[in-house]
């Protein structure tokens, strides 16, 4: 979908870089995941081996390259990052995994995107710390091994599902992040607009995060949106009333969906009746990739019980049709 100011992925005028958290301790929220990894690195670290391989899967914005860096730093490592899509060919992914030092830790991005040729190098570099590379072509290709040091591969995806079945059982710590609930989303922006030098009161830091799609990426960007109206109103810090009026503004509604929300919660009501209906249907009606709409937009509407995954397709539920004002219609049970 088109990025706007509420979309998880990242845009170009992000400049989010100084309000990344540094270490585990600074990190808010995704507490499971955080004693995960302290636990795990400080036993990798113990032993003086490298981390076992890491797989994060949820959907963008969570705080998976945030948690990935993070890990290097603990770790007291180098980090290399890049993303599935970037690597054409098995040469592009040699030349980064024979770059690495000891202990290292390589993020790749996306790593659903990967292509068969790149993974297939992959397993037996994250298995046994080698690289199986064919050498020519024809009758006088060889192949040949060479010994990579024992690195850390940091894997970030969307979902799970993405992967392949070999990819996915060699991570040895697969971890699921959640969206952020509102009292950890309000930490993150009261952190920002102390480390952006923004004044806020605790009320307009609530609200802010409570329409933030339980994304700090997003909670991020709203906040330095919202910093923009109340200097524009010569308001010396952020209150409520300004975060409520500058969110209306920029279609934020009070439950923190976005236009693209709304827009597929009210084709689905007025076009099927609140459903159940395909998702390659809903795809088609809103003119966007099947992949955007089941990792983007339907998480979150899932997770606050908007909408319901069915054998039969996608239903609207009772909360969704209150959200949007809309008479529920009668159904049979789904
Ligand atoms: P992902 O890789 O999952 O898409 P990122 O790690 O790029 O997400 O995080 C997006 C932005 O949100 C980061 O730049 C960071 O500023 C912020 N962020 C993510 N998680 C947290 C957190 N737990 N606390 C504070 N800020 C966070």
């Amino acid at each position: 979908p088109k990025k706007t100011i509420t979309s998880p992925e990242p845009r170009g005028d992000d400049p989010d870089v100084s309000l990344r958290p540094l270490a585990l301790a600074e990190f808010i929220g995704q507490r499971a995941a955080r004693k995960n990894l302290q636990v795990f690195i400080e036993a990798a670290k113990g032993r003086g081996e490298a981390l076992d391989h890491v797989l994060f899967v949820g959907p963008p914005g969570l705080g998976k390259t945030t948690l990935a860096q993070i890990v290097a730093r603990e770790l007291g490592v180098n980090f290399r990052s890049t993303s599935g899509p970037v690597i054409a060919k098995a040469g592009d992914l040699a030349a980064q995994l024979t770059n690495l030092d000891e202990r290292d830790v390589l993020f790749i991005d996306e790593i659903h995107r990967l292509n068969p040729a790149v993974e297939e190098i992959l397993y037996p570099a994250m298995e046994d710390y080698q690289l199986d590379l064919m050498i020519g072509e024809g009758p006088a290709a060889r192949s040949v091994k060479i010994d990579l040091p024992r690195f850390t591969l940091v894997g970030a995806t969307t979902r799970a599902g993405l992967l392949t079945t070999p990819l996915r059982d060699r991570f040895g710590i697969p971890i699921r992040l959640e969206f952020y609930d509102t009292d950890e989303l309000e930490l993150i922006v009261t952190r920002g607009a102390r480390v952006l030098g923004i004044g806020i009161a605790p009320d307009g830091a609530r609200e802010i995060a409570a329409r933030s799609r339980g994304t700090p990426r997003i909670a991020g960007r709203l906040l330095r949106r919202v910093r923009d109206f109340a200097l524009v109103e010569g308001a010396d810090r952020i209150t409520r009333e300004i975060a409520d009026v500058s969110l209306r503004l920029l279609d934020v509604d009070a439950a923190g969906l976005d236009q693209m929300d709304r827009k597929y919660l009210t084709m689905i009501a007025t076009n099927y009746g609140g459903g159940p209906v395909g998702v390659e249907t809903i795809a088609a009606a809103l003119s966007e990739p099947r992949d955007a709409i089941e990792e983007i937009i339907e998480p979150f509407l899932i997770q606050r019980g908007f909408v319901q995954r069915t054998p039969r397709g996608r239903l609207l539920t009772a909360h969704a049709f209150r959200h949007l004002g809309f008479p529920e219609p009668k159904r049979d049970p789904a």
